[in-house]
Order: C-alpha cells, then structure tokens, then sequence
C-alpha cells in the first residue's frame, strides 16, 4: 500500500502508528460501512466488525460496502470480504451478532470505537464500557438530514452526559436519511478518529449538522453531575436494563 499522499499530511511517524493501531466498528450500515472502508483505506490494520443485520435492498441507497449481488447475505460478512479486497493484509474479527453486555469484552484490547449503531440501547451499552475501561470512543448518528458527532474520552463529558434521558429516538427506517448526510457525518467520525490514533487533540465539542440548509455548529458539552456511567454506575453492562429501545 503507498500512503505518502496521506503521510504528505500527517507524516510518516503518525501513519505507523495508525497502522498499528486497533479499531473496533460497531454496526456496519451506512455509518459503519463507510467508516471502515476509509479507515482501511488510511491504514488502519486490525479491525473487529459487530453487527446482527443482513443486507436489504433499501441499504444499497447510502451503505458503500455493498452490492446487489449482497442481498439477504451478513453485513459483516460481506464488509470483511470488500475491506480484505482493498487491502488483504488488514486482519478483521467480525462478529455476526448483537452486542451485548455478555459478549463486550470482545472489545477489551482496542485502541478506539466507532459507534456506528442505530439504537440506543447499544449507545448507552458502549459508554458504560468505554468509560469503566477508559477506551476513547467516537460516536455519530446520522438521520434524515441532520448528523451528530462526538468524541468522549476519559475525563470528557461522556456519551450519557449529553443524551441520557433519550430513551427513544425514530431510526432511519421511521424518518429516512440521505446518502450525503450518512456519507458526511462518516468522513468527520473518521477525520476524528484518525487524530485520536495519532495523538492528535481531537475535537471537544459536539458536531451538529444540518444539510437542509447546510449549517454546521458546534456545540459546547459538560458533565453531567447526576450522570450514572461518570458515577461509576454501568447499568446497562451491568445488565440492569435490557429493553429493546429502537430500531428493529
Ligand atoms: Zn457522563
């Protein structure tokens, strides 16, 4: 693989170092499609894929990593097969199931998350994880015109801190998305995963989009003093709260 457009930017220490880094993906639909493709496509080497779905026609609209022929088949599957096409030394875990409190530590040795999920169940799960294992995680949601992202590390504001109190939201398949919002909100979840991997400040803010009439904002975050995970409170690792909350 030649990287030196890419090293022409960060340089040459930083691409090792994102070649030897560790990225786990969870859900490989629109958000997590892209997202791993570019972050093989940078150099990222070991990645673990998540995901229970197969593949619909009404995906092929904004979900990169697949075709027609895709059809009825396992996202993960088939995301493993395209990544290992575009660089067959790239080593991929993929896991064909939801995550869950009893199959997380799956996660234990990753350097960063991209939560790419559609529920929030799954959200609220993967921050209880990464602020218990202070594991850097980088989330986004993307639906009908709008996107969402953000980076919680240890110490920030985490996932709960801006969401909690969501405990239901309409998902794609209730209010739809368009394939430039889903593509856009991808590219920023990986610009700032890459700085993470390389030691870079990423971004503290939360990331709003709105395509419609194409306003970016930032938005200033803080803790929450009643938030459960920052109080050491995991109850949805814990697995004190189970309920389906969204999506399918
Ligand atoms: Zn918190």
């Amino acid at each position: 693989m030649d990287y030196s457009r890419q090293e022409l930017v960060i340089g040459k220490k930083a691409q090792k170092q994102l070649e030897k880094s560790k990225v786990a993906i969870i859900g490989v639909g629109a958000l997590g499609s892209l997202s791993s493709e570019l972050l093989v496509r940078s150099g990222v080497k070991k990645l673990i894929l998540f995901d229970n779905d197969f593949i619909e026609m009404s995906n092929l609209q904004r979900q990169h990593l697949y075709k027609l022929d895709d059809v009825n088949k396992p996202k993960v599957k088939v995301a493993k097969r395209y990544l290992k096409e575009v660089n067959p030394n790239v080593s991929i875990k993929e896991y064909f199931m939801s995550l869950t409190a009893n199959n997380i530590k799956k996660l234990n040795k990753v350097d960063l998350i991209l939560d790419c999920t559609d529920n929030m169940q799954t959200r609220f799960l993967l921050n209880d994880f990464c602020v218990k294992n202070k594991i850097n995680c980088v989330f986004a949601s993307a639906i009908q015109e709008k996107g969402y992202i953000y980076v919680y590390s240890p110490k920030r504001p985490c996932y709960g801190c801006i969401f909690s109190g969501l405990r239901s939201i309409d998902s794609c398949e209730t209010l739809g998305v368009l394939n430039g919002v889903s593509s856009l909100v991808s590219s920023l979840q990986v610009n700032e995963a890459i700085k993470l991997l390389i030691g870079k400040k990423a971004e503290e803010d939360l990331i709003y989009v709105s395509l419609g009439k194409n306003d970016f904002n930032k938005i200033k975050v803080e803790k929450r003093k009643e938030c459960k995970a920052c109080s050491g409170n995991f109850d949805y690792l814990d697995g004190k709260i189970k309920e389906e909350v969204c999506g399918k």
